[in-house]
């Protein structure tokens, strides 16, 4: 096995750096840099992107990242506890990784980027839902990433990528399937991780599209779909009664039965409602 770069093993980092795993942080590490690449080529060619990498810990990924020759990585940590580990890996690629300390979900990183950029991060569980859904629903399309290439728990993942009829299928796979294409790329069972978390997980790649599949306001389409599968096991007309005073009329003119339940509607379906429910 050769290594991928001159910096310590990873289990050495964590020693050297104190940097025992906080579950309140969804700290599960990935401790095996030949996995690490691996999932990094999931990502595509990077010789000539930015990278944005959410949660980078001791920096296993971001060792990836560089070694598979991404042109810069952007990193946000939150835990000020990694940020030593990842300044000596900053040290070995000089000028290509710029480490942001704070919270993904509130530092802005667009004003360190240049396009093209690609996303590429095994997330901490308790907020990657959260950034999927922003970074798939700005108002303006294309959004500034062309792929993310994102590690999930496998249910979740599976919900990214599910078709309509199928228990997964929800607000997730609209979104994602509205303007990108999904993929799972990868499985990875927990031993995988350091700690090994109860469930297995999954790498998804998401490419942008152009432009979405159907039109439709991105904060509308949101928060009909959030109705419709909040109460998904109601008929649409109930567990939409709070969008539309005239939800049933609206429905009828998207082409949708009101008895019919969210699992049953394709996405064109739930875009033909969103425009409906746009025209005031
Ligand atoms: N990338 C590393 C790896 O693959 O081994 C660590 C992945 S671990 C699942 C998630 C990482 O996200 C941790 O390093 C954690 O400290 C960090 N994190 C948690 N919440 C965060 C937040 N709100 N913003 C930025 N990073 C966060």
């Amino acid at each position: 096995m050769s290594a991928i770069d001159t910096l310590p093993p990873l289990r050495q980092v964590i020693a050297d750096h104190g940097l025992s795993a906080r579950k309140s942080l969804g700290q599960n590490f990935l401790l095996d840099l030949n996995l690490t690449a691996k999932i990094a080529r999931q990502a595509g060619d990077l010789s000539q992107c930015d990278v944005l990498e959410i949660g980078p810990g001791p920096g296993g990924l971001t060792r990836g990242l560089l070694s598979e020759g991404a042109r810069r990585v952007l990193a946000i940590e939150k835990d000020a506890r990694c940020l030593p580990a990842l300044e000596d890996i900053a040290a070995v690629y000089p000028g290509r990784l710029q480490i942001i300390e704070g919270d993904a979900l509130e530092v802005d990183p667009l004003a360190h980027l240049t396009p093209p950029i690609r996303v590429a991060a095994n997330l901490p569980y308790n907020i990657g839902t959260e950034l999927l859904v922003r970074w798939l629903t700005p108002p303006q399309w294309p959004p500034f990433w062309q792929s993310l290439t994102l590690m999930f728990q496998r249910e979740v993942a599976e919900r990214i990528v599910a078709k309509p009829g199928s228990k997964a299928y929800g607000r997730l796979a609209i979104l994602a399937q509205w303007r990108a294409d999904a993929r799972i790329v990868m499985s990875l069972p927990p031993e995988a991780f350091t700690p090994a978390p109860k469930v297995s997980s999954a790498v998804v790649h998401l490419t942008a599209l152009e432009k979405p599949r159907y039109e439709a306001d991105a904060a509308i389409l949101s928060r009909v779909v959030a109705a419709a599968f909040n109460q998904r096991r109601k008929m649409l007309r109930a567990a939409l009664k709070s969008t539309a005073p005239d939800i049933e009329d609206r429905l009828r003119a998207a082409g949708i039965k009101p008895t019919d339940r969210a699992e049953q509607i394709p996405l064109e379906g739930f875009c033909a409602l969103a425009r409906e429910i746009a025209r005031t």
